[in-house]
């Protein structure tokens, strides 16, 4: 692969209100070419695990694409409680670098990441930003150890970056978190070479081969993925809880192909057909478009009784 054509893939994670996506607009602004930055695609609530990615090439048309990134050689997280949740590692190509915000060791790092074949760097950002912001915004030193880590972008590049993206004042206070980043962020490094082409091949790992083909599912029907989204019990955010009156439903799905979160339960029927019988509570977040879209009052919205008002 070219020097031109090759590509890098950053994911961010973090807390919903930690910056992650900032993190994301910043890599690429730090980045001497193009690239795109974007979060996950869905909602993101305040404390909710998030991610944000960046994508950067030289070849401007190989970062055109609005797509979420699969096999990031570099990921930054934000805050270490997430490794308890995710796979943060999940698609990085062998010889990646994994950078945690954090104050645990290595040891205790070593826990939640099972992979030997990454390197892993370590940083106390928090502090680090608390010491000389006054704040806990952990996203700009974040990128002080990416810079520090590897060659997609200089310390100056991720300087620079901070006063496109930020006001000169808060761009002037990071600056100064950022070089004690790169001063000080630690690295337990594996001998293993980065192997993009691993990484590029697993592209679509996240389609299990066992799954239905589409030429196999309903029309409008979407891709279940086992692992993915059901893992996240979402109904846990939602201020509401939605209800569905079976006596007025006519069964027109047009709930089902509106919920972003395959919360509304279907049951298949002995003729094949599809019938809708519920809402999922555990992962219906309260977006309430089902309600709108339903032409018979069918469903409905009541908050909760420990909840908000939206
Ligand atoms: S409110 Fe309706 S559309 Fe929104 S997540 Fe819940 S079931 Fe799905
Ligand atoms: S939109 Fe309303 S009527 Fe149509 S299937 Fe859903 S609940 Fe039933």
């Amino acid at each position: 692969m070219s020097k031109e054509d090759r590509v890098v893939f950053i994911r961010f994670h973090a807390r919903g209100g930690q910056g992650g996506v900032t993190a994301a607009q910043l890599a690429v602004e730090s980045f001497d070419g193009p690239g795109r930055a974007q979060p996950k695609f869905g909602a993101e609530r305040m404390g909710s695990p998030t991610a944000a990615y960046a994508a950067m090439s030289k070849n401007p048309k190989l970062v055109q694409l609005q797509t979420e990134i699969y096999t990031p050689e570099i990921v930054g997280v934000l805050d270490d409680s997430l490794l308890k949740e995710l796979d943060v590692t999940e698609g990085m190509p062998p010889g990646g670098t994994l950078i945690v915000n954090t104050e645990m060791s290595f040891d205790q790092i070593k826990k939640f990441i099972k992979r030997n074949d990454i390197n892993i760097g370590i940083i106390d950002a928090t502090s680090l930003s608390i010491k000389l912001l006054g704040r806990e915004i952990t996203n700009t030193a974040i990128l002080g150890a990416i810079a520090k880590a590897s060659d997609v972008f200089t310390i100056d590049g991720v300087k620079n970056a901070l006063f496109k993206v930020f006001s000169k004042n808060i761009a002037e206070k990071n600056v100064q978190l950022v070089q004690e980043a790169y001063d000080t962020v630690e690295f337990m490094k594996t001998d293993i070479k980065l192997d993009l082409e691993k990484g590029v091949k697993k592209e679509w790992s996240h389609v299990k081969p066992e799954l239905l083909g589409y030429k196999d599912l309903d029309t409008g029907a979407i891709w279940y993925i086992p692992g993915g989204s059901e893992k996240v019990k979402t109904g846990e955010w939602g201020p509401y809880i939605i209800k569905h009156d079976i006596e007025k439903c006519i069964n027109c799905q047009r709930c089902f192909l509106t919920c972003p979160d395959l919360s509304i339960i279907r049951e298949k029927q002995s003729d094949g057909t599809w019938k809708v019988v519920g809402v999922d509570k555990k992962h219906c977040k309260s977006c309430r478009n089902c309600v709108e879209v339903c032409p018979k009052g069918a469903l409905t919205a009541e908050l909760k009784k420990t909840g908000v008002e939206a």
